[in-house]
């Protein structure tokens, strides 16, 4: 297991963590907490701030009360439609005083159920990109508590809603996660998250800068932090599908050679089965005394990259590695490119700055599975422009020998440097 002891550090490029979030919220509240977290507050600058301090209260409750190990509101309704069907909403149970007044003009709808939440998702999901989401009618200012199944995960889902008619979303599709950060597509939609509670989409009708719907997602757990979104996303086909090559897949969105800034180097640097003759990884002379051979590909990456599976498989090793830093293989089924055979193979993630799974987990084509840092290499802090993703394709593993490499090239497809 290899998790980040400092959250706060390792999350800043992926996710809010709960202080974090508490923080931008309600300062007051979490006075003292931010020793050393100045760097990762500021990195969020302003720009996650959609809901007020209140909404952050309410969505706090309905998480505490309607999770997947407490469905106290989702009971409720059940109960309360089982015993009068004309029965129109429930009260909140909330309790802290202060906010007790404004929380109450809240209500839990009744005519919330599985079904209603289910119709509305689908209606989402069913609008195409760039288009209007076809009215949806719903009942006064109010909350809808139910149940969705992803992937055969049940997710808890509270739908706020301010108005009884919404009727001009836009219906938001991208390529990426990252593009819902642009201006244009903010207008429209916006992804909030706490690293360990809830996902919440904010959805906006044309012109108005306050969302008109809220749907709020329960997360599961730490392997599943990055799917939660990346499930939803899909489901509400708010993400187009990755068009994916039936072969092959990429361990870094971008994968292009580390090439080496100091000019006179060749671009075929940082190749597989190049010599090593100084630290600079020229592999123009390959028979100097001393060399090294590279094992894999160095491909170009910031630190805090996102890193993917190539190819499904189960995770075989997870840890340290001297000169490898922080690293993961994952044994997999390998198609070459070339014979158009299947290998079982290893694939080698070296220099991680954060890993996402674990000894033994099943992984699947496309997964996040770590980011890029400088681990075992930690002299290239001092060098950001030759920060990389060291990828390997291995065929045998400890305690066998870590032997017999293959070139990486056979099997995913890697960018030239441009000259
Ligand atoms: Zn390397």
């Amino acid at each position: 297991m290899d998790y980040p002891t400092t959250p706060a550090l390792a999350d800043r490029y992926t996710a809010l963590i709960k202080t974090q979030w508490d923080h931008i919220h309600n300062p007051q509240s979490t006075t003292g907490l931010f020793d050393g977290m100045e760097e990762g507050a500021s990195f969020f600058d302003g720009s996650w701030i959609i809901l007020d301090e209140k909404h952050t209260r309410l969505f706090n409750h309905m998480f505490s009360n309607n999770n997947s190990t407490n469905h106290t509101y989702i009971d409720k309704v059940d109960k309360a439609k089982a015993r009068n069907s004309e029965v129109k909403y429930i009260d909140l149970n909330y309790s802290e005083k202060e906010y007790k007044e404004w929380v109450n003009q809240w209500k839990v709808r009744t005519a919330s159920s599985d079904e209603v939440v289910e119709r509305i998702i689908l209606k989402i999901k069913g609008a195409s990109g760039g288009k209007k989401i076809d009215t949806l009618n719903l009942a006064t200012k109010g909350i809808y508590v139910g149940k969705f199944k992803i992937d055969g995960v049940e997710f808890p889902v509270a739908i706020y809603s301010e108005k009884s008619t919404i009727s001009n979303l836009k219906k938001v599709q991208v390529a990426e996660i990252s593009d819902l950060e642009k201006e244009e597509n903010r207008k429209h939609l916006r992804i909030e998250e706490t690293n360990i509670k809830y996902l919440i989409l904010a959805f906006y009708e044309d012109n108005n800068p306050v969302p008109s719907l809220l749907i709020q997602v329960e997360k599961f757990g730490i392997d599943l932090i990055e799917k939660t979104k990346v499930l939803w996303l899909n489901e509400l086909k708010v993400l187009k599908r990755i068009v994916r090559s039936p072969t092959y897949m990429l361990p870094l969105r971008n994968n292009e050679y580390r090439g080496y800034s100091s000019g006179y180097r060749k671009p075929t640097s940082a190749t597989y089965g190049c010599t090593r003759y100084n630290k600079n990884y020229d592999c123009d002379k390959n028979e100097v005394y001393g060399d090294k051979p590279h094992h894999g590909v160095d491909l170009k990456a910031e630190i805090g990259d996102s890193c993917f599976a190539v190819a499904d498989g189960v995770v075989t090793f997870v840890g340290n590695i001297n000169g490898y830093g922080k690293c993961i293989a994952i044994l997999c089924d390998l198609k070459n490119k070339f014979t158009d055979k299947e290998e079982k193979l290893y694939t080698f993630y070296a220099h991680l700055s954060r890993i996402t799974v674990k000894h033994k987990q099943k992984v699947e084509k496309g997964d996040f599975i770590g980011e890029a840092g400088v681990t075992g290499a930690e002299f290239l802090l001092s060098r950001p422009n030759e920060i990389h993703l060291h990828f390997e394709i291995i065929e045998r593993w400890w305690p066998k020998g870590f032997t017999d490499r293959k070139d990486p090239e056979n099997y995913i497809n890697i960018l030239k440097p441009k000259n």
